[in-house]
C-alpha cells in the first residue's frame, strides 16, 4: 500500500472523456483553415519557409507575432509545469544524443509508418492517410490511379552524421521526441536536483519527424517544438497519477482560454497502444479539419528506464528511503505540441462580430479573443493621429507601458482601422492618446478588445489599470 506522500493530491475531473472509436468529424466550425492560414499570412503570423525559393513542404516560420504566441505558450506551460510546483525540474536537452538511445527506445526498429507507391506516378503516399472515394476505394491524390504498391515500413527518424566521415560509425538521429533524454538523464538529475519520488522532468524543445505527408499547415509537420513532461512515481500509485494529470492537463487548456466544448479526452484503443504503454488518452481538439490530437498523456510504466538499463548497463532503477523499497520507477508523460497548441489557441480565440464605425455605422470585425498571458502583443499606444500635438505624450506614454508589457505604438490610419487591426491580433488593450490627454486631463482612452467598452484612465494610475486587468502579462 502506497503511502499518502506517494498519491497526488485531491482533485475533481472535469473533463469529458469519448470512446476510443468516437467519431472525428469537427462539424460545423466558426473559421475554416483557410481563414486562419490566411490570416496568418497576412499578419506576419506563420508563413510558408524559403518562400522566395518556392517553400518547404512541411516547414513553417513563425513571424513576428508568431514567434511571440509561441514563445507565450511555452512560458504558460513552464509557468504550470514548473514554476508553481515543488516537485517538477527542468532539462533542456541535446538535440543529438548517442544512436544507442534510439535502439533502447524502440524508435530504430519501431518508429515507422505505412508508406506506398503509386504504380503509375510513383509519389509516395502514407497508407493510412489516403482517404478512400465514394465507392470507398483508395486513390492516389496525385494521378487518380488505385494501384499501389506493397506497403513498406519507413522509419520517420531522420538521418544525419557527427563529424567528417560519413559512415555508419558516425550516424546519429535528430531526436524525434525530447521524452528520452529524462529517461537517460534520470538519475543525474534526480541525485543532483535531491528530488524523491514522485517527481518530474520536464523539457521543451525541438524534434524531428520525417513526415511521409505533412498536412494541415502546422499540425503536422516535420520540426516543430514539444513541451514534455515525464513524471517518475512508484509502481502502483501510476494510475492514480495519469488520471491526476489528464485532469491538470485539460485545465491547463481550459484556464488558457480555450472552450471545453471543442476539447475532449479520447483514451487509446488496446490495438492502439504503443509498445511502451499501458494506458494513453489524448486531449483532442476540434479542428475545423477533424477532432485531432493535441497531447497524449501516456502511462508508459518502467518500460523506458528497463530499456535503458538494459542497453546501457547503468541501473536506473531507485531507492525509496521512506519505504525502504529498491524499484523501478513508472512513468507518466504529458506530451504537447507547441505548435499544434499554438494552432489550437488560434482557431479557438477566432470570432467575427460587429463594431461601430466612427461614422455611426456598423461593420463586422474579426478578432482573436486570446487570453491575456498568450496575446503577443498586450498593449497597443495609439495616437489619435499624428499631429504634433500627440507624438510627445503618446510616445511617452509608450515608453511608461513597455517596461512592463510588451506594447506597440501605432499611428498609421485612421483610428477605427488601428483598432480592428489590433483586434485581429488578439491585443487585450489599446491606449489612446487624443487632444484632451495633451490640453486638459492627462487621461487616456483605455479601450478593451472583447466588449469594446472605453474607459478614462489618468497616465499616472495606467500602469496600475494595466496590472490588474492584465496578470502575469
Ligand atoms: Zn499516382
Amino acid at each position: 500500500m502506497a503511502s499518502a506522500a506517494h498519491l497526488p493530491p485531491a482533485f475533481t475531473a472535469t473533463h469529458t472523456t469519448v470512446d476510443p472509436h468516437a467519431d472525428t468529424t469537427a462539424g460545423e466550425h466558426d473559421v475554416t483553415m483557410e481563414t486562419i492560414v490566411e490570416l496568418c499570412k497576412r499578419r506576419g503570423i506563420i508563413f510558408q519557409s524559403s518562400e522566395i525559393y518556392g517553400g518547404l513542404r512541411g516547414a513553417w516560420d513563425f513571424g513576428p507575432l508568431g514567434a511571440a504566441l509561441k514563445d507565450n505558450v511555452k512560458a504558460a506551460w513552464k509557468r504550470a509545469m514548473l514554476q508553481l510546483r515543488d516537485d517538477v525540474v527542468q532539462l533542456d536537452a541535446s538535440i543529438l544524443m548517442h544512436p544507442r538511445v534510439w535502439e533502447a527506445s524502440g524508435h530504430v526498429e519501431g518508429f515507422t509508418d505505412p508508406l506506398v507507391e503509386c504504380t503509375n506516378c510513383n509519389q509516395r503516399w502514407r497508407a493510412d492517410h489516403l482517404e478512400p472515394n465514394k465507392a470507398g476505394e483508395i486513390f492516389c491524390p496525385n494521378c487518380g490511379n488505385k494501384e499501389f504498391t506493397d506497403p513498406k515500413a519507413f522509419n520517420l527518424m531522420f538521418k544525419t552524421f557527427v563529424g567528417p566521415t560519413e559512415d555508419t560509425s558516425a550516424q546519429v538521429w535528430m531526436r524525434p521526441e525530447t521524452a528520452q533524454a529524462m529517461f537517460v538523464d534520470f538519475a543525474h538529475v534526480q541525485l543532483t536536483s535531491r528530488q524523491k519520488i514522485p517527481f518530474g522532468i520536464a523539457q521543451v524543445g525541438k524534434s524531428f519527424r520525417n513526415e511521409i505527408t505533412p498536412r494541415n499547415f502546422i499540425f503536422r509537420v516535420r520540426e516543430f517544438e514539444q513541451m514534455e513532461m515525464e513524471f517518475f512515481v512508484r509502481p502502483g500509485t501510476d494510475e492514480a497519477w495519469h488520471d491526476y494529470w489528464i485532469t491538470q492537463r485539460w485545465n491547463w487548456y481550459v484556464e488558457h482560454g480555450m472552450r471545453p466544448e471543442n476539447l475532449r479526452i479520447r483514451p487509446h484503443a488496446v490495438d492502439e497502444l504503443s509498445h511502451y504503454a499501458k494506458a494513453t488518452v489524448d486531449v483532442e481538439y476540434r479542428f475545423p479539419f477533424a477532432w485531432s490530437e493535441l497531447e497524449g498523456i501516456a502511462n508508459r510504466t518502467d518500460f523506458d528506464l528497463r530499456r535503458h538499463s538494459e542497453f546501457s548497463g547503468r541501473d536506473l532503477s531507485y531507492f525509496d528511503q521512506a519505504e525502504d523499497e529498491r524499484y523501478v520507477p513508472y512513468v507518466i508523460e504529458p506530451a504537447a505540441g507547441v505548435d499544434r497548441s499554438a494552432l489550437a489557441f488560434l482557431v479557438d480565440a477566432y470570432r467575427v462580430d460587429e463594431a461601430p464605425t466612427a461614422s455611426g455605422k456598423v461593420e463586422r470585425r474579426t478578432l482573436l479573443k486570446l487570453h491575456p498571458s498568450l496575446a503577443p502583443i498586450k498593449v497597443a499606444v495609439l495616437p489619435l493621429s499624428r499631429n504634433d500635438k500627440l507624438v510627445p505624450t503618446a510616445r511617452a506614454v509608450s515608453d511608461l507601458l513597455k517596461t512592463d508589457f510588451i506594447t506597440q505604438y501605432d499611428d498609421a490610419g485612421a483610428i477605427g482601422r488601428r483598432y480592428r487591426r489590433q483586434d485581429e491580433v488578439g491585443t487585450p488593450y489599446c491606449v489612446t492618446v487624443d487632444f484632451e490627454t495633451v490640453e486638459d486631463d492627462r487621461k487616456v482612452t483605455v479601450r478593451d478588445r472583447d466588449t469594446m467598452g472605453q474607459d478614462r484612465v489618468a497616465i499616472d494610475q495606467l500602469v496600475g489599470y494595466l496590472t490588474e486587468r492584465l496578470p502575469r502579462c
